[in-house]
């Protein structure tokens, strides 16, 4: 794929390192390719970031075709910069957009516009501890039409952004509260996809337990509201008498690169990693009769995130003393090990961006 590049005349203003929130401050540059029927994928760029020119009947606004990905490029100590597993991103991708009828951009198209962004703006990736860049490649539909149907135009745009360390004190055990009533994904829908409406769906439950004093759902699968299933945008992972139990990957979870990538260090270790369904009931029960030893939830943004205090209806459970457990921090040390270059590499995840 050749990639134009359109220079800007002004570089932004870098913000302070120290103080990068998620998702605050955009790079100079994005990259952009167009689909249209009958021509395909054409014209890819990168070039100034800024606003994006859109008719008021352009069809993602009113029938949400749209997909996105989230990945990070990483500083090293020695000032190299490297990605982790972004042909999986581009996979994943692939899929999400052809549940959604959307075209699919080739898996090396993704992996390469990745790259040579992250190249261009390689002067925005933090090198503070624990800061990365953050990369938000995204898709929609652009058809101006009102017609319910598989658009027929389409952009791809990948734009960037420094983030901080998720956890400003290290880690920091959150408090999740059980989704009873509302739901996430049923089978046959789009739970497995990266897609928008996912989440329009899922802003509810995030107030109402954020209303209660909690940080994030908990969801339970959407038939019969008895098997947990993932947190808000992260998988879940429970430790019950020295066993791993997550929910196995059928097309109402999303198949999350840090879940699989924990799967694999777990097993690894000598962990048995159970992807099975695990009724909320028995997972109340196993924290009151102290067989809960640990519970984390697993996402590219935070990495990993301990849970100190699981509600499902009136019952509470608090989990390890609402302290990060030993494992999850073996987790975290060894997957942002890899990931910021400090520890070998034995699984060929990464891939340096030269
Ligand atoms: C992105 C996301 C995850 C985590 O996926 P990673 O690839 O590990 O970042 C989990 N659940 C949902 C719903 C997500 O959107």
């Amino acid at each position: 794929m050749e990639i134009k590049f359109e220079k800007r005349e002004q570089l932004k203003e870098k913000p302070d390192q120290k103080n990068l929130a998620f998702g605050k401050y955009m790079t100079d540059y994005m990259f952009v390719c167009d689909w249209h029927e009958g021509q395909g994928w054409h014209d890819a760029r990168i070039v100034p970031e800024g606003p994006i020119p859109m008719e008021p009947s352009c069809m993602t606004l009113h029938y949400a075709q749209e997909t996105f990905e989230g990945l990070k490029a990483y500083r090293r100590d020695d000032g190299k910069i490297q990605l982790f597993r972004p042909e999986m991103n581009a996979k994943r991708m692939q899929n999400s957009n052809a549940r959604l009828c959307m075209p699919e951009f080739p898996v090396e198209d993704f992996v390469q516009a990745v790259r040579e962004l992250v190249k261009v703006e390689q002067d925005w990736v933090p090198s503070e501890p624990n800061t990365s860049l953050y990369i938000r490649p995204f898709c929609f539909a652009t058809e101006a039409s009102l017609g319910v149907h598989q658009a027929v135009a389409y952009k791809f745009i990948i734009i960037c952004c420094p983030v901080g360390a998720y956890y400003a004190t290290g880690l920091n055990p959150v408090k999740i509260m059980v989704e009873d009533e509302l739901v996430r994904a049923v089978r046959g829908g789009t739970g497995f996809t990266k897609c928008g409406g996912n989440y329009a769906a899922s802003i509810l439950g995030q107030v109402k337990a954020e209303k209660l004093g909690y940080d994030q759902v908990l969801w339970l699968d959407g038939e019969t509201r008895t098997y947990v299933e993932e947190v808000g945008s992260m998988n879940i992972m429970f430790k019950i008498d020295g066993e791993i139990y997550t929910a196995p990957i059928e097309g109402t979870v999303l198949p999350g690169v840090t879940r699989d990538s924990m799967i694999t260090l777990l097993r690894d270790w000598g962990y048995k990693v159970n992807e099975t369904h695990l009724a909320v009931t028995d997972l109340m029960k196993a924290g009151h009769d102290g067989r809960l030893e640990e519970v984390f939830g697993t996402g590219t943004a935070a990495v990993i995130s301990p849970v100190g205090e699981l509600r499902y209806k009136d019952d509470v459970v608090a989990i390890n003393d609402e302290k990060t457990g030993e494992l999850t921090q073996k987790l975290y040390d060894t997957l942002t090990g890899i990931q910021w270059g400090k520890l070998e590499d034995k699984f060929g995840w990464t891939q340096v961006i030269d």
